[in-house]
């Protein structure tokens, strides 16, 4: 199974053994590295039943973890309409992990991002550490490793993931042509896990078709309707489009205040360059505002018309930044 672990993470696995495994790991590095995914690793090991292989992918805790819901493993994290993880979150967790196990082995907790997790919380996570269950293994992660507590780093072994350099990302990502790595890498912060799964989402056509109609809206402005029907209908892609709408627009503020700023979207800066030098800037925070809103809206159910809503958006990008209506 370490085979499937993307290799800068291998390393970090190589050395460990059922029969001798320290009971908590604290695993820092920066987001999207793949501290989820080794946690998931990590936590498939210690549930295995079978003590020679690392994971073996047949046994009944092994199904579990591939479903992602064994009952022996506990994850804690910041609940949708909170902004940290309150200690009444610890003490439930706390409660489950001095129960027995459901198959009768070892549990796991996994506490994602713990730098969002209260200050008494941090100390009643302390106190658990301090004296652990029996069979009981915990896997911290943050992004933020100088904001926790030295208390709780001196009780955890350290895994720090370092992502991989450009060389690297190019031999590991050789199913794909290199000026598609390149690209995918930059839009999205250089993180390789990130660019692999928006290449094998085929995304990088999604990202053209993108741009070419957001073009489209600034340059003609026409077929607004049409092009609402038609990315209404392309659902799967719809909320990333809103995202990168929102990004350009953040691009074009960034560029409109310094016009030597770096951004992270290169395939549209020709774009955010033209648009920051001919629009204006209490507009484009306004603009930014609606597309911001929508794309909230539509991450989330909604019994809304969507092709009304997207449709009322692209007249107002329209209206705001057409380059038709300028001359
Ligand atoms: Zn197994």
């Amino acid at each position: 199974m370490t085979n499937q672990l993307p290799f800068w993470l291998k390393p970090h696995v190589s050395f460990l053994n059922k029969d001798s495994m320290h009971h908590a790991f604290l695993i820092s590095g920066r987001k999207g590295v793949g501290k989820g995914q080794l946690v998931h690793y990590l936590s498939a090991f210690i549930l295995c039943n079978d003590n020679d292989i690392d994971v073996c992918g047949n046994c009944s805790s092994c199904k579990f973890s591939s479903l992602e819901n064994h009952p022996d493993h506990h994850e804690l994290q910041v609940l949708p309409d909170k902004k940290l993880i309150g200690i009444s979150q610890i003490h439930d967790l706390r409660n489950k992990l001095y129960e027995s196990s459901f198959l009768g082995k070892n549990k796991v907790a996994s506490l994602i991002d713990i730098e969002k997790i209260s200050m008494d919380g941090l100390n009643a996570v302390l106190k658990i550490l301090e004296e652990p269950p029996k069979n009981t293994f915990f896997f911290l992660t943050t992004n933020f490793l100088n904001q926790i507590p030295l208390t709780i780093q001196s009780r955890s072994l350290d895994i720090k993931i370092d992502p991989p350099n450009l060389e690297e990302t190019l031999d590991w990502l050789t199913d794909y042509p290199e000026e598609d790595v390149l690209k995918a890498l930059r839009l999205n912060d250089n993180l390789p896990l990130a660019a692999k799964h928006f290449l094998d989402e085929g995304l990088l056509k999604i990202r053209d078709d993108f741009i070419s109609d957001i073009s489209g809206i600034i340059k003609e402005g026409k077929d607004i309707t049409a092009l609402s029907t038609r990315w209404i209908n392309e659902e799967s892609s719809i909320n990333i489009k809103l995202e990168w709408m929102s990004l350009l627009l953040s691009d074009t503020i960034k560029f409109n205040a310094d016009e030597a700023k770096d951004t992270i979207n290169p395939d549209t800066d020709n774009i955010s360059k033209y648009l920051s030098k001919h629009s204006n800037i209490e507009k484009l925070h306004q603009l930014l505002n609606k597309t911001n809103s929508l794309w909230n809206l539509f991450s989330r159910e909604t019994n809304l018309r969507k092709d009304y809503q997207l449709n009322s958006l692209f007249v107002d990008w329209e209206r705001d930044l057409g380059i038709s209506k300028k001359i």
